[in-house]
């Protein structure tokens, strides 16, 4: 399963906020590796579309889509110089398939932070020259190797100019994935040289009440950060909200203009990082959510269940889930033409509710 990564500066809200997910993540019985690896935190994908799914086909349970988050520790000012950032940390971020990095925000005279004072800017910064430091020191090691590569004709040129170009970025100051496609760094190639700047990032900016209910502020930040993807919440409301009912949270929630948690937003905001999409099966047993990569055909999705499903596959019966809403039953969806027949070059819709037919 893909992951992401949780990195930040110390006391910035970091534990605070991954409690409040691995708190969160209550689906240990439908998802038994989510209790495994206490750094891991598995959060459902709330979607509502399922239960009214359950309703119609009288499911026994929902089981949502989720997002795998992994506790980072140990990213600090200097770290790349001297000591160089812990392997194990740079494994771990090498791991994960996009970094996501908490900010602090919040002001409180009570936790000490740790340059002094209060900065998103200032700490973003450190947090992106400590990665870029790292790749800058991985090419270092590669350049050379990779020259007498090319040269001995061992290597493609295309890797060595990739490590040249992505040295450039760095050497201005830019993350990989900040300088984005017009860089000329290809992605993939970058990915091979284990370049970690080149994962997507997200922003999460731990802001206090005040800040949280505070629009302006947002758009602020958000600006600072695009195109990444930026949330916010506050780490410590996140933990109450736990142990309130869904009303009380809602209300909660409402009363700083928000519709959802933040932890829901920041797996929803993940999930799309990642360029994942859900399609859904229904019955009697389960109305379910299934996670595949955008763009992926029938066969590719129905592979995601079982790779039977893949091998054998014959055509996918589906049904968008809005027809099916509106409705009510699979017989008058059929009965009304809404329900189509897809062959084995059918790329999967947002919303497609799906029945494989496969060949064992
Ligand atoms: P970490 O070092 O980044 O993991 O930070 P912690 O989660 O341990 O938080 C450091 C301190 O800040 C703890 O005392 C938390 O209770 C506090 N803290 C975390 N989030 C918030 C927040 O949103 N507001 C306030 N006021 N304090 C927070």
């Amino acid at each position: 399963a893909l992951t992401i990564g949780i990195v930040g500066l110390p006391n910035v809200g970091k534990s605070t906020m991954f409690n409040a997910l691995t708190k969160n993540s209550v689906l240990a019985a439908n998802y038994p590796f989510a209790t495994i690896d206490p750094n891991v935190g598995v959060v459902p994908l709330p979607d509502s579309r399922l239960d009214r799914l359950a309703e119609i086909h009288s499911s026994e349970k929902v089981i949502p889509a989720t997002v795998s988050f992994v506790d980072i520790a140990g990213i600090v000012r200097g770290a790349s110089e001297g000591e160089g950032l812990g392997n194990k940390f740079l494994a771990n971020i090498r791991e994960a398939d996009a970094i996501c990095q908490v900010v602090r925000a919040f002001e409180d005279g009570d936790v000490v932070h740790v340059d002094g004072a209060v900065s998103p800017e200032s700490d973003m910064e450190t947090i992106h020259t400590e990665l870029i430091l790292a790749d800058l020191q991985t090419l270092e090691r590669a350049v050379p190797r990779l020259d007498k590569e090319v040269k001995g004709k061992k290597t493609d040129k295309a890797v060595l100019d990739t490590a040249l170009a992505a040295q450039r970025v760095l050497e201005e100051g830019h993350t990989l994935y900040a300088a984005g496609a017009q860089a000329g760094v290809d992605r993939e190639l970058a990915d091979q040289l284990g370049l970690l700047t080149t994962k997507p990032f997200i922003y999460v900016f731990n802001l206090d009440e005040d800040q949280l209910a505070d629009p302006d502020l947002h758009e602020r930040l958000r600006a600072l950060v695009a195109p990444a993807d930026a949330v916010f919440l506050d780490a410590k409301l996140e933990m109450d909200l736990i142990d309130m009912s869904e009303e009380e949270a809602l209300e909660m929630l409402q009363g700083f203009g928000a519709e959802e948690s933040g932890l829901t937003q920041l797996a929803r905001t993940g999930f799309h990082t990642l360029g994942l999409q859900t399609y859904l099966t229904a019955g009697p047993k389960e109305s379910r959510a299934w996670t595949i990569r955008r763009g992926w055909t029938a066969p590719q999705a129905a592979g995601v269940i079982h790779t039977d499903f893949q091998r054998g596959f014959i055509k996918a019966e589906i049904v968008s889930y809005s027809d099916l809403d509106e409705l009510g039953s699979m017989a008058a969806a059929k009965a009304a033409g809404k329900v189509r027949m897809e062959g084995k070059d059918y790329v999967m819709q947002d919303g497609d509710v799906v029945e494989f037919r496969f060949n064992v």
